[in-house]
């Protein structure tokens, strides 16, 4: 996000041009997709704790709903932009495809730094986005969560907002809700742990034994934490974790050849991701610049910070030992480093597919919710398993059969699925 000549929605209108010119989409569909359907950009007047007021900028983009309802997160973060989020809200587009729930696409954002924002600011951000937005948002219509930044607190203060406004109680409006507020057992775990499946079964295909392989991470957030656990789980071992100094304004890899150890790293990190340097060093963690964590000497990289990593920049220098790319965040790889990647027979595992755990996780959140029943926690990854594991096999065997990249063969699947619909609803 903060490399000016990149767009984000290009990229991702990039990536859609070269399917629908491999799948010949008709020109109706074309113009339909590569578009979304509606935007929203509001000004969101928040009084500080100063007393003074302060104008935030937000955005809402509901790219597609041919599906079902849109979804996707919101963000809240300095460098935000309408192009960041137009991209975003079609990525979840796919993703929702990808793993087939009924689903649509769409995504939200505030420019702001929660970093240098009290609790009661962020709650005024919150409130403010979902009052400008309460007609255009809901249940049945257009369905947030979190995102980079947000969490369950912001969610609730979104729901009761929303709540208040409708006169009624009405959980379904947003997912990642605090667990016994209508959220989900599993669901801060959802995203990192889709990243893991998705992986486990691709390490099953290429016959290689998970506690045979080292990792190397970017970024330190949810996504991160919870793969990081995982992996650990089953076998693997990272060596480095790359996340952003808030003191700095840079960011750091913090690398133990040995393996990182997540609970002592945890213990030192703050609620957005961000790890004490001084502690890090006193406990034996060597500190390296930010960007080193993709020429580390590993069989696995997992991009799960933010978009536009792996660019024609740096592709290069990913060591020639990696197999498997597993992309924890969202469009962390530029289509210019795909074809590196694609070339040296790099295992892509792309980012609507790995990281789509989250919004599934959202989907059950929101089954839960109707209900007013909520499943045990194994009972809710064991479902998330059984979709992540059947939508990776879906794509690796198309990808095996007709001799695509793993991103074009998810984006065809995904590509296929949403322009059925539309047809099928007579839209095109
Ligand atoms: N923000 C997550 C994503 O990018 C989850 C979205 C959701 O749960 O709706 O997939």
């Amino acid at each position: 996000m903060s490399d000016k000549s990149f767009n984000a929605f290009e990229m991702a209108q990039a990536q859609f041009d070269h399917i629908a010119d491999l799948l010949g989409l008709d020109a109706a569909t074309r113009a339909l997709l590569r578009n979304p359907m509606r935007e929203y950009a509001l000004n969101i007047p928040v009084r500080m704790d100063d007393g003074s007021f302060q104008v935030f900028r937000g955005f809402r983009v509901q790219h597609n709903d041919a599906r079902g309802p849109s979804k996707g997160g919101i963000r809240f973060h300095p460098l935000e932009t309408i192009d960041t989020v137009r991209a975003l809200s079609m990525w979840m587009t796919w993703k929702c495809a990808v793993v087939d729930i009924p689903l649509g696409g769409s995504k939200g954002g505030v420019i702001c730094d929660p970093h240098n924002l009290s609790n009661r600011e962020q709650e005024g951000i919150c409130r403010g986005w979902v009052r400008q937005l309460a007609r255009d948002i809901g249940p049945l219509r257009d369905i947030p969560a979190p995102d980079v930044m947000t969490n369950s607190q912001h969610m609730l203060w979104m729901l009761d907002e929303y709540e208040a406004i409708h006169g009624a109680k009405l959980p379904g409006i947003i997912t990642g809700k605090p667990v016994g507020m209508g959220g989900s057992l599993g669901r801060t775990e959802a995203t990192g742990f889709g990243v893991i499946y998705t992986l486990r079964e691709a390490l099953k295909e290429l016959g290689i034994n998970p506690d045979e392989t080292v990792a190397s991470v970017q970024g330190f957030g949810n996504v991160a934490q919870y793969a990081i656990r995982l992996y650990n789980k089953l076998g693997g071992k990272v060596i480095c974790v790359s996340c952003w100094d808030q003191e700095d304004s840079a960011s750091y890899t913090y690398r133990k050849s040995d393996g990182i150890d997540i609970d002592e790293l945890l213990k030192i990190t703050d609620r957005f991701g961000g790890i004490d340097k001084k502690k890090a060093a006193e406990i034996g963690y060597e500190m390296l610049p930010g960007d080193a964590w993709i020429e580390q000497d590993v069989d696995i990289l997992i991009p799960a910070a933010l978009e536009n990593q792996i660019s024609a920049k740096n592709v290069n220098k990913i060591s020639q030992r990696v197999k498997i790319i597993a992309e924890g965040a969202n469009g962390p790889t530029t289509p210019e480093a795909d074809k590196v990647i694609a070339e040296r027979n790099i295992f892509m595992l792309p980012d609507f597919l790995a990281n789509a755990g989250g919004v599934t996780c959202s989907y059950f959140e929101q089954v839960q919710s109707n209900m007013n029943y909520f499943w045990k926690k194994d009972e809710v990854l064991d479902k998330l398993d059984i979709i992540m594991t059947s939508a990776f096999r879906g794509v690796s065997e198309l990808a095996r059969k007709k001799k695509l990249f793993m991103r074009d063969a998810a984006y065809v699947i995904a590509i296929n699925r949403v322009a059925q619909a539309c047809k099928d609803r007579g839209w095109v």
